[in-house]
């Protein structure tokens, strides 16, 4: 699409809509579902999702669309994902937006409000989910909510899946659907709402994040096993002083420099908003062709910067010895690496045998790691989210693409070679972190201009 295109779109499918989502019968409809999603505790421990599954279902079922195109559904009772279907005309993939209906658990002793009660305060909302991920799903209901009703039938799906089994990476969310209902998920590409976003800098809406790639989770145990013996008579070789040593060889090691193409758009991104000197750094660093020193001395600065630019492998856990007064039999260490997309678990695990030089110990991966390609940063997919911005803020804030050094549900996606963009449009100032911690809050205002975002891009999609 050109520019010229682009523009006009915007004109013909955006102009009303700022006024439309941001009614007031529609802000009101969208703070009711927010109180009902914080309403509902869907913690693991203590709650059920399928509750709260329902309740969206018999929304959407009041707003006219066929059972046939609503599930509740899961491999248990408790803790069902829910998935809607908007019919489209069927003149491409349908786009499917996610977002997460359980929480981490809070109790209420810890709180100094109740967390599962939603309350407004001082121009926020408190409740737990108001950030991960309910206030985002919420905005996705009410979006997708006024496709519904608009009347009008768009040129593609649209798929909404609100899942369960976030939080603890467990069976009933993303990846069973993916195994067990391919079909109902099946799609062209994913906007992830659990991802990403707006942010506010020293006040001022500053730029979006997009998330379009994450460092691939996986961890391995290094095990050393001695003889063992009476701790009176010690000898040369001990299990403990065996890993010691290994783990300050991994200690000094550092994993060769790696930039791909998101974490150089992130870095050129980012370089607008830092200090000049920073920006001096950020520039040298991704200054082509790669200048090593330069990207080292950027790792220098923070953890973040160092995770951004290599795989990082890191001892999380450490057992050994199994008696006071006897030589160890076994150390073993658990590591944890995140590995850049495009690398694979061998050539992590060919790297830690040469680091940790010792065949007496033995390396072990604990779980296949699931490798997640980046997702590719198309203009048109770049043009929805400029769309939605103007629609939202009457700009276009400038979009930085980010690679994850976390793990989302992301992941099961992408692997199953569906490209996923991670954004939603509640801006959270960026020194404000409450997520599954005490408090867990959003800006009201932040919400309200959330819900305008989603209704604009879960429209511009359909109609792509
Ligand atoms: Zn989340």
């Amino acid at each position: 699409m050109t520019r010229a295109a682009i523009a006009l779109l915007m004109l013909a499918t955006f102009a009303p809509l700022g006024a439309q989502s941001g009614s007031d019968a529609a802000q009101r409809e969208a703070h009711e579902i927010l109180a009902e999603m914080i309403g509902i505790n869907t913690s693991l421990d203590r709650g059920d999702v399928t509750p709260l599954a329902e309740k969206l279902a018999a929304r959407f079922r009041a707003a006219g669309v066929p059972e046939a195109d609503i599930a509740v559904i899961g491999p248990e009772e408790k803790n069902r994902n829910f998935v809607v279907r908007i019919r489209g005309k069927g003149d491409d993939k349908p786009v499917l937006f996610l977002a997460h209906l359980d929480v981490v658990d809070a109790l209420r002793e810890d709180w100094t409000v109740d967390p599962f009660t939603l309350l407004e305060q001082d121009g926020w909302y408190y409740g737990r989910g108001t950030i991960d991920d309910k206030g985002p799903a919420t905005t996705l209901v009410a979006g997708a909510l006024a496709l519904v009703r608009s009347g009008v039938q768009p040129k593609r799906d649209v798929i909404l899946a609100l899942t369960s089994g976030e939080e603890n990476g467990d069976e009933p969310g993303v990846e069973w659907l993916l195994k067990n209902h391919r079909q109902l998920v099946e799609a062209a590409y994913v906007f992830n709402f659990d991802a990403g976003g707006p942010a506010i800098d020293h006040g001022k809406l500053a730029w979006l994040e997009l998330q379009s790639a994450e460092k691939v989770y996986w961890s391995v145990t290094l095990s050393a096993r001695n003889a063992g013996g009476h701790s009176s008579l010690p000898r040369k070789d001990n299990a403990i002083y065996q890993m010691a040593a290994a783990l300050r060889r991994l200690e000094a090691f550092r994993f060769p420099l790696h930039l791909t193409e998101i974490s150089r758009a992130q870095l050129a991104a980012r370089a607008a908003f830092v200090p000049a000197r920073e920006a001096a750094m950020i520039r040298a660093a991704i200054a082509v062709p790669m200048r090593a020193t330069a990207v080292e001395r950027l790792a220098a600065l923070s953890p973040a910067y160092n995770a951004l630019v290599r795989t990082t492998c890191i001892p999380t856990m450490l057992r050994g010895g199994h008696a006071e007064n006897a030589l160890p039999a076994l150390a073993e260490v658990t590591v944890n690496c995140r590995f850049v997309p495009g690398e694979s678990a061998e050539q992590t695990m060919r790297v830690l045998r040469r680091v940790v030089a010792d065949t007496g110990i033995v390396i072990a991966e604990i779980n296949p790691a699931k490798p997640s390609a980046a997702s590719p940063l198309l203009p048109e997919r770049l043009a929805l989210v400029r769309a939605a911005s103007m629609a939202t803020w009457g700009r276009e804030l400038p979009i930085t693409p980010v690679q994850e050094n976390g793990a989302t549900d992301g992941l099961f996606f992408r692997n199953a070679g569906i490209p996923v963009y991670g954004l939603y449009g509640i801006a959270m100032p960026v020194d404000e972190n409450r997520l599954h911690g005490r408090d867990e809050r959003i800006p009201v205002k932040s919400f309200v201009e959330g819900v305008v975002f989603a209704t604009a891009l879960i429209r511009a999609a359909a109609n792509e």
